[in-house]
């Protein structure tokens, strides 16, 4: 029996040798979470959950943006910014897809001015005309007449559910130009900046529905000297003969049949120089000669390059999404998440 004693004196050693090393410490780590889980108590779960859905910038996560009237250089956050962006740029009354596709549009085009900077302190601009349009919350909200804070917060939604999101071809972020109604067809880059285009991404699509929007149809009218003083300004050895037919004429047509070329008298101008001399919304117009008068009818409002926004809400309507709009006005890009790249 003395033996059998030993034998258990020795089990009865190395099992609470086992049970204070091993067994003891692993069951008191398992009493331990729940214990430290309690500590942190209900929010704790709600911590958890938003820490799996909050989004971190790796880069780009604040930008410098340049108030132009005041020259002053803020740091913002990127998202933030965008907010301001997206309620500069599109009606908050808009489908929230379009609005989604604008936030990505928008979020794209930034990081691309990031990494093409235009300005020395900044990295991009407030003014419409230079870089992307900009209004403060303060005066977004003074200017809607209903239902300010529901926009506001439509317009948060659709920046926050398109976080990190970005437009890329190659996977670079491309130059995603937009514009407020293509006037059915988009336009190419060349026929509107000329130069060689290495933006594959641009090509003339056709939107359905852009007609239904107040900007699609405009009119400018001008007698036959206003015509001649406003395109004095540029050629000061303008001659025109109103009373010939062939005096007046469009000569070429874009491959979106914006037109290219028009002749006034002893000049041929660009669809461009028109546009900009007689304050037309789009190059896209035909002219009509009246008595003593000249009617530019218009179609679209833009220069008609990358997504139409008018369009984009079209598509909404029609049951596309953010991502279907941005497919269709961008030809061969994908949508990817900015820190992946
Ligand atoms: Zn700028």
């Amino acid at each position: 029996m003395y033996e059998g004693d030993k034998l258990k004196k020795i089990f009865i050693y190395f099992f609470s040798f086992l049970f204070i090393c091993f067994i003891l410490p692993a069951l008191l780590t398992k009493l331990e979470i729940p214990t430290s889980s309690e500590e942190v108590g209900a929010g704790g779960e709600n911590k958890e959950k938003s820490a799996n859905t909050e989004y971190t910038y790796n880069k780009y996560g604040t930008i410098k943006l340049l108030h132009t009237k005041t020259n002053e250089v803020e740091e913002v956050a990127l998202d933030t910014y965008l907010c301001n962006v997206v309620s500069a740029e599109m009606p908050a009354d808009f489908e929230k897809e379009a609005l989604k596709a604008q936030a990505i549009v928008a979020r794209t085009y930034t990081i691309y001015k990031i990494n093409n900077k235009k300005h020395d302190n900044a990295d991009i601009c407030d003014d419409s005309t230079c870089c992307q349009a900009w209004i403060s919350k303060e005066d977004r909200l003074a200017k809607w007449e209903e239902n300010k804070e529901e926009k506001w917060n439509k317009i948060e939604e659709c920046v926050n559910e398109t976080k990190g999101k970005i437009i890329t071809y190659d996977n670079q972020p491309i130059n995603a130009f937009f514009h407020s109604n293509s006037g059915g067809k988009t336009e190419l880059p060349v026929d509107v900046w000329g130069g060689g285009s290495n933006m594959p991404y641009l090509q003339v699509v056709e939107t359905a529905g852009e007609d239904g929007y107040t900007q699609y149809n405009s009119e400018v009218e001008l007698t036959n000297e206003e015509i001649l003083e406003k395109l004095k300004g540029k050629y000061s050895d303008i001659q025109i003969d109103f009373n010939n037919a062939e005096d007046i004429k469009i000569v070429e047509y874009t491959s979106s049949g914006r037109v290219k070329t028009i002749k006034f008298g002893n000049h041929e101008i660009s669809g461009t120089e028109a546009r900009s001399v007689f304050g037309l919304k789009s190059t896209n117009f035909e002219v009509v000669k009246e008595d003593g008068k000249i009617k530019f009818t218009v179609k679209g409002y833009g220069h008609g390059v990358g997504m139409s926004q008018t369009g984009a809400d079209s598509m909404a309507k029609s049951g596309s999404s953010a991502e279907d709009i941005i497919k269709h006005f961008y030809v061969g890009v994908e949508i990817k998440d900015v820190n992946e790249l």
